[in-house]
């Protein structure tokens, strides 16, 4: 395990070192609740395998990313609000990444048809 994953709060999240409630699983991700929800429902969907984000992608990562949007849709199932959910991906400090283990955020749940 390299520096980077020993020190990464999603590797440890993913590990089980850190008490999460775990929304869904598969064999290649995780997906449990943001800390600090900025909607109703805000829940990341986040790969086993670290990767710090979309820039460190390679072609060996095909089938992970594929099952990353899948999973991202049934979460969003799941959640009950797979008829309106915002799918967002921070890439870089300065877009507002903070944690660099790439992560799905799934964003609904809002009463109203008026987004943010
Ligand atoms: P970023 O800005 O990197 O795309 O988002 C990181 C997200 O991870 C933030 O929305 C933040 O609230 C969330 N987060 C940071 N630390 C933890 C944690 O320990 N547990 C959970 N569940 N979410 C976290
Ligand atoms: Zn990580």
């Amino acid at each position: 395990m390299s520096q980077d994953e020993k020190e990464c709060i999603f590797c440890k999240i993913v590990a089980g070192d850190l008490p999460t409630n775990k929304l869904f699983e598969n064999d290649w991700v995780v997906a449990f609740a943001d800390i600090a929800p900025k909607a109703p429902q805000h829940v990341l969907v986040v790969p086993k395998k670290h990767i710090a984000n979309l820039n460190e992608i390679d072609d060996a990562d095909r089938d992970l990313l594929a099952n990353l949007m899948f999973s991202v849709r049934d979460v969003a199932r799941k959640l009950g609000i797979g008829d309106a959910y915002q799918v967002k991906i921070y890439s870089g400090e300065k877009a507002g990444q903070s944690v660099f283990h790439l992560h799905i955020h799934v964003i609904g749940g809002w009463e109203k048809a008026q987004h943010h």
